[in-house]
């Protein structure tokens, strides 16, 4: 299933390092390194429709107008802790973006996501808003964090993961319909655990070796 507002990066560099990440005897420290080498990779994509103004400088043959993004206008929203994997690699690639923090916890009898911590640059009203969690599973984290990001009204949105599943875009999708998501591939589904399969397993245990 891929939906229309859904780009599934297949470039085979991004799925030959997603598929290093998802053997299970992948160690910590190699899946942090392609974690933020497959992330480098996806921003190239993300940013593809990113304006770019003229500005005039010299080459030390000539003088030019060179297009330039404005790196400042555009926020990394990691969703915690998972989502902190992406961010470093694409800033790596935008090192002047400006970074956004969002952490969210299911509650265990309404098993809705209640925010715990939430920190943004100011006014992102003329801000473009990248927000970054490697799964995209049941998608009740992600559709949770990008409506509360719309509260700030931001000039555009875009939903970046690693691995997502034929449930966790529709939940997406329901939610967002206007807000289209980056993936490097639509895995098969979700089992009872909330699990993508067959996907990577825990991305944050996996990133920080905390399993
Ligand atoms: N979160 C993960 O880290 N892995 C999954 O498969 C689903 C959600």
């Amino acid at each position: 299933m891929k939906a229309a507002n859904v780009h599934v990066i297949d470039h085979p560099l991004v799925q030959h390092k997603l598929t290093l990440m998802r053997k299970q005897d992948t160690s910590t420290s190699s899946f942090r390194k392609l974690l933020r080498e497959i992330s480098m990779l996806l921003a190239f994509e993300v940013c593809r429709d990113f304006p770019t103004t003229l500005v005039p400088i010299e080459t030390p043959v000539a003088p030019m107008m060179a297009p330039k993004i404005d790196g400042k206008k555009i926020v990394i929203m990691s969703i915690l802790r998972a989502g902190t994997g992406i961010l470093d690699g694409m800033l790596d690639i935008i090192p002047s973006a400006r970074v956004g923090h969002i952490g969210l916890y299911r509650d265990p009898k309404t098993l809705e996501p209640v925010e715990y911590f939430y920190k943004v640059p100011n006014d992102l009203r003329d801000r473009d808003v990248i927000v970054c969690d490697p799964m995209l599973a049941t998608g009740n984290s992600a559709v949770a964090a990008v409506a509360r990001v719309k509260k700030s009204n931001p000039a555009s949105l875009k939903f970046v993961c690693l691995l997502a599943c034929p449930e966790g875009i529709a939940t997406f999708e329901k939610g967002h319909p206007d807000v289209p998501v980056y993936t490097a591939a639509i895995d098969e589904r979700l089992n009872d655990h909330g699990y993508i399969v067959p996907g990577l397993g825990d991305a944050g245990d996996r990133l920080f070796g905390t399993k």
